[in-house]
């Protein structure tokens, strides 16, 4: 299919300085926990987003010298030649697609305590090392330092020439480098020509800037990633005032201004805290203060969205992290007419949480993010099918839809059953949360592809007993029928059940989403679960007119979004919402309209009052597995040749997790597999003394 003439804008070249970028897709810098640690992995995933029609494809944060040591994080690194080979294998595999690639050198200074380097930290002024409450300081550059620095940056600009790199991303943003440290006024306290004055304080990023072109510039283009807004009032930068000024100041001095918002939490806004294109409103003044052209992000997936931002001036290039994560083909998908197509991206950030624990990042919609070396996964080509199989998927959440959509995409004959009224299992009903509906998103791509297809059918309120499965006639069985919430408070913090804890009660998240609610008044939420949704339900009945105490054993509330980026947000609205935050306390009883908590800090019971709703932990839902297991040999007698159990029902985890397992049921059907062995190519040091 032609794609339709109103995208025609966004398959426009443009000049970056020397260079032309192929389309208006700038697949921005971003962290992947691959980097100089998966080197292989890293490149086949960059190669696939060139592969997929992204005019630019970027390296993640490249720190450019060995005072800039983000250990334990895994990014890329350039602090000498031997560095160089992995770097220009990946700008390789972007230019085999016709992409330009762009390397984003990052000094971290006093952000990081170089762990595994033990320079001693820098930055603009003496203070304590940002991350993590790490017990050393950084120190502060003196004249020399900043004239070494500058060497460093110029260099590793260098060595990204020699790497073939065409575009160098000068890196200010995200509160999170030295150029920006010098830029704050809450961290540059000097009285030299680098503090003091707004000229003073970007001394050091305009003559980075000015270095950088005269390096490099007569063949790569230089991006200014400049953070324009630090979302905290007057404390930081602000867009009205210093921001643009920094800008007015300048202005023509970049080939691409690239800016957004800092500090990453606010950059990387999930879909809970902000919509589509939420950055414009800070980012709209850019093009009124410079000629050059100018890109912001904001997790754009609606090509309408990326038309309208363009024609009304906002920008001229659509960045996009997160959007090529769940989808590396969205470009080609827009290009050859289908956007319907689009995996998009339900901005839930298990990405950046991946990448926040050093591990290759996953995708909730992408199942083979991380996936395209070591398992050779393709996110849009499987192969066909090795049998004439009919395969029977019990279950539509978003392992069995996953499984449907590429069981069917290979073509085999696919029935799929679902107990209730409604397919997408969890996805469904945790989306018609507050602040959760993009959630449906995973549920509605897979129907949107499976809905095509001649040889997928699909039937509701079926719930299937094993005898139904075994008349039902299929070859192969894969069961993934989820997982319901407990209602006896075992859990993280309670290995046994609490005292009079029990259906009767309380309330469990299965509860809430099937509309149960407790009386009217106080009530208490025991989130034992740390991840989003114990903040959630209570917002839900703050908003319904509950007042609501949340109960958390860690030592601040949703403890584990702490890696989504959203711990911040989520406290600041419980606080809004007027939702009492308990923390380090454990359920130890419970009685009729009484909750009694063990202060961790006091060891005294407190008492609240009301009813509670408990987000423990999930048992899988078994029961059909385990009845098929208990007729013996039937399965066998009536022809079935394998049962398989994937998602919630075998290990209740994340949507991620769910959606990877139906991925990997349908790849790995019909196909030989060695359990005994690991099932990927793993990348290997070369050792000097082994
Ligand atoms: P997952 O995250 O593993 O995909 P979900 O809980 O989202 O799991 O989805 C499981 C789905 O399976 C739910 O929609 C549930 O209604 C359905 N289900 C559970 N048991 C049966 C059954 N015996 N027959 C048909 N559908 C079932
Ligand atoms: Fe988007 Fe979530 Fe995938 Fe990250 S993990 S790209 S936020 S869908």
């Amino acid at each position: 299919m032609d794609r339709d003439p109103r995208y025609d804008i966004l398959f426009e070249p443009l000049e970056i300085g020397p260079v032309t970028t192929p389309n208006r897709f700038y697949q921005v810098p971003h962290c992947n926990g691959m980097g100089r640690a998966y080197p292989d992995s890293m490149i086949a995933m960059r190669g696939m987003k060139a592969a997929g029609g992204w005019g630019i494809v970027c390296t993640e944060q490249c720190d450019f010298h060995h005072s800039s040591d983000i250990t334990p994080f895994t990014e890329t690194r350039m602090w000498d030649d031997a560095d160089i080979a992995y770097l220009a294998g990946m700008v390789d595999a972007v230019h085999e697609y016709g992409s330009l690639a762009g390397i984003e050198l990052t000094h971290s200074g006093h952000d990081v305590g170089n762990m595994y380097s033990r320079e001693v930290p820098i930055g603009p002024s003496h203070r304590p090392v940002e991350a993590y409450n790490y017990p050393g300081q950084a120190r502060a550059m003196s004249k020399r330092d900043i004239r070494d620095y500058r060497r460093w940056h110029r260099d590793a600009a260098l060595r990204s020439k020699r790497a073939g790199f065409d575009l160098v991303v000068v890196y200010q943003g995200h509160d999170g480098t030295v150029p920006s440290h010098f830029l704050s006024k809450r961290q540059n306290q000097r009285t030299d020509e680098y503090g003091g004055s707004l000229e003073n304080r970007l001394r050091l990023y305009r003559e980075l800037l000015e270095e950088t072109k005269d390096a490099v510039g007569d063949t790569m283009g230089v991006i200014a990633r400049f953070a324009v807004d630090e979302m905290m009032g007057s404390e930081g930068l602000e867009w009205e005032s210093e921001g643009r000024e920094a800008l007015e100041m300048l202005a023509e001095l970049p080939d691409l201004w690239d800016v957004n918002v800092s500090d990453w939490a606010n950059d990387s806004m999930t879909s809970r805290f902000a919509p589509e294109g939420y950055q414009e409103e800070y980012v709209r003044f850019v093009k009124q203060v410079t000629s050059k052209p100018v890109s912001t992000v904001g997790r754009y997936t609606s090509p309408d969205a990326m038309v309208s931002a363009i024609r009304h001036g906002v920008v001229d290039l659509i960045g996009a992290a997160r959007p090529s994560i769940a989808d590396p083909f969205l470009p080609r998908k827009i290009e050859e007419g289908r956007p319907e197509d689009i995996r998009e991206c339900i901005g839930c950030n298990i990405c950046v949480a991946w990448d926040m624990r050093s591990a290759p990042i996953r995708c909730t919609q992408n199942p083979t993010m991380s996936e395209e070396w070591r398992k050779g996964w393709h996110p849009e080509q499987i192969a066909e099918k090795e049998s004439e199989s009919h395969i029977l998927v019990v279950g539509s959440g978003p392992a069995g839809l996953e499984a449907t959509h590429q069981l069917g995409k290979r073509g085999y004959q696919v029935t799929l059953a679902e107990a209730r009224g409604e397919l997408g299992g969890r996805v469904t009903r945790e989306s018609r949360l507050p602040g959760l509906a993009a959630w449906a998103r995973v549920r509605d791509y897979r129907l949107g592809q499976i809905q095509t297809m001649a040889n997928v059918e699909t039937f509701l309120e079926s719930e299937l007993s094993a005898e139904q499965v075994l008349e039902f006639g299929a070859d192969h069985l894969c069961l993934a029928t989820g997982a319901t919430w407990r209602h006896d408070g075992v859990g993280r913090a309670n290995r046994s059940p609490i005292q009079g804890m029990s259906r009767d009660t309380v309330l469990s998240p299965d509860d809430i989403m099937d509309g149960k609610r407790p009386a009217m008044g106080p009530v208490v939420i025991f989130d034992d679960d740390h991840y989003y949704l114990g903040g959630v339900i209570a917002e839900l009945l703050s908003t319904e007119g509950y007042s609501v105490t949340i109960v958390t054993p860690e030592s601040i509330v949703a403890d584990w979004t702490q890696y989504t980026l959203e711990q911040g947000h989520i406290e600041a609205r419980m606080k809004q919402a007027g939702i009492t935050i308990l923390t380090r306390r454990n359920v130890v009883r419970v009685s009729a309209g009484e909750v009694v908590v063990l202060n961790d800090l006091t060891d005294q019971e407190e008492v609240l009052p009301g009813s509670i709703v408990a987000v423990t932990m999930r048992l899988p839902n078994d029961h059909l597995y385990n009845d098929l297991m208990a007729l013996g040999d039937a399965a066998e007698e009536a022809g079935i040749k394998s049962i398989r159990q994937i998602g919630d029902c075998y290990g209740p985890s994340l949507i991620a997790s769910a959606n990877y397992e139906g991925h990997r049921y349908a790849r790995e059907l019909d196909t030989e597999v060695d359990i005994d062995a690991v099932p990927f190519k793993r990348e290997h040091h070369k050792l000097e003394l082994a």
